[in-house]
């Protein structure tokens, strides 16, 4: 069995969509910050039956049950009694509970009804988990060996007071929340999720450190993560993972963590001492947008030219009129030029050009929706340029998302080509 807790939510107007989860959410934040693993989250409503089903499951798979709500006095709230029931434990009335709610009834200038007095009732063996707002108190109860259950009222306030106060020093003093999960993103430009999967398989199963691969927005990530009872112990099993998994994907690795391709990029343009200047069409300023979210980016891009028209590209660029004629404005010829035009026109060591044909319109057998070239124009007369073909399929957005990276991407590699050749 996982030694994992799982959070049970009881209330139907959760089913119904009445109120949102926000106990799981308070709950699974708190379990991650301790390094409690958390496998499972359940809600069900308010019926016995379906929530013995439930506790059933969980008893089986996790050793910490986390239930909330249900524990007010109407008839539909019947966390604890099912509870009871299902451990077969008889309940016992706790005095103090009852004098507790007696008194907060009494200041609230109200007297406490008959209804009132189920709140009062715990499984034998269980303790009450005070609940210094609300009426109802909740409990922590070992049913059997191994196996620990806390019940919290559906109040948010109430449930994360009850957390704070005493769950969460009772659960440490347990042993509960020792270890920590830290991870680690590595992230990929250039390969498929299932490329870079089948490369990393071996590493795929192994426990600790776990790796599972990501994919969103062109790139791939792969996140190392690994149980230890320290940040330092944790970094000890992630680092030499990390180390293999760079040495495979080779230079399709291109950062990790809150790392983006411009901010890598821009680390190696200034480490050159180099700067940039861009052309774009088919990203309209997506390229520059991605290029000056980075902070300091003024030291190494100079900007860009957006050249949408095909006048445009002649004359901001200097691409050549009939070039555009021949080869057409989605071109390699035309993405070579309009880097070169950059280039020059800006005073910069290198020059980059997205165009593309973006869609939904506009795409033909030959020049489907999503067939993009990118340029890239450097000192000593370097030019070349790279086609892409992005696809339809996920709309314009995303064409245009992917050409800007992918621009950044051939930057990337030409420059780190550089330092290695010059190291
Ligand atoms: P009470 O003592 O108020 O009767 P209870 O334990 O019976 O509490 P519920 O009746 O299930 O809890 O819920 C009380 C209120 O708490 C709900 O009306 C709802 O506003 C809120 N609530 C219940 N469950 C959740 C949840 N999972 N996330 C956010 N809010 C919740």
């Amino acid at each position: 069995m996982n030694v994992s807790a799982e959070v049970i939510c009881v209330g139907t107007e959760l089913l119904l969509g009445s109120i949102l989860n926000t106990n799981a959410q308070f709950l699974a934040q708190q379990l991650a910050e301790i390094g409690v693993p958390h496998y499972y989250q359940t809600v069900v409503g308010d019926n016995p039956e379906r929530l013995k089903k439930v506790l059933a499951i969980a008893c089986e798979r996790s050793r910490l049950l986390i239930f909330t709500g249900g524990l007010g006095p109407t008839p539909d709230d019947l966390t604890t009694k099912t509870l009871a029931d299902f451990f077969e434990a008889p309940l016992v009335e706790h005095p103090e509970v009852l004098a507790d709610i007696e008194q907060k009834y009494a200041r609230r200038g109200r007297t406490m009804t008959d209804s009132n007095r189920k709140q009062a009732l715990l499984p034998e063996g269980s303790a009450v988990l005070p609940n210094p707002s609300g009426t109802a108190p909740g409990m922590i109860w070992q049913p059997r060996t191994g196996l620990t259950i806390l019940t919290f009222p559906g109040v948010p306030q109430e449930l994360q007071m009850m957390w704070r106060e005493t769950a969460l020093p009772y659960l440490r003093s347990q042993g509960w929340g020792r270890e920590i999960l830290y991870s680690r993103m590595l992230r990929f430009w250039g390969v498929a999720e299932s490329a870079l999967a089948e490369k990393v398989a071996p590493f795929l199963t192994a426990a600790n450190p776990t790796v599972a691969p990501y994919a969103g927005k062109g790139e791939v990530r792969l996140r190392v993560s690994a149980w230890a009872d320290s940040e330092a112990a944790a970094l000890q099993l992630i680092e030499p993972v990390e180390h293999q998994l760079r040495q495979i994907a080779g230079l399709d690795y291109y950062g990790r963590d809150d790392d983006t391709l411009a901010a890598v990029v821009g680390r190696l343009l200034q480490g050159h001492q180099h700067t940039l200047g861009v052309a774009e069409s088919c990203t309209g300023g997506g390229l520059g947008a991605m290029l000056t979210q980075v902070p300091g980016s003024s030291a190494y891009f100079m900007g860009g030219l957006i050249s949408y028209d095909n006048q445009a590209k002649v004359n901001l660029l200097g691409v050549n009129g009939e070039d555009l004629e021949t080869h057409g404005a989605v071109s390699e010829a035309i993405a070579q030029q309009m880097a070169v035009g950059a280039r020059s026109r800006l005073g910069t060591t290198w020059g980059l050009s997205i165009t593309g044909i973006a869609g939904p319109g506009g795409g033909t057998v030959q020049k489907p929706v999503g067939l993009v070239y990118i340029g890239l124009a450097g000192p000593d007369g370097f030019v070349t340029s790279v086609e892409h073909r992005f696809g339809e399929l996920r709309g314009r957005d995303w064409i245009r998302q992917v050409s800007a990276s992918a621009a950044l991407d051939l930057l990337r590699r030409k420059l780190l080509a550089l330092s290695q050749s010059s190291d």
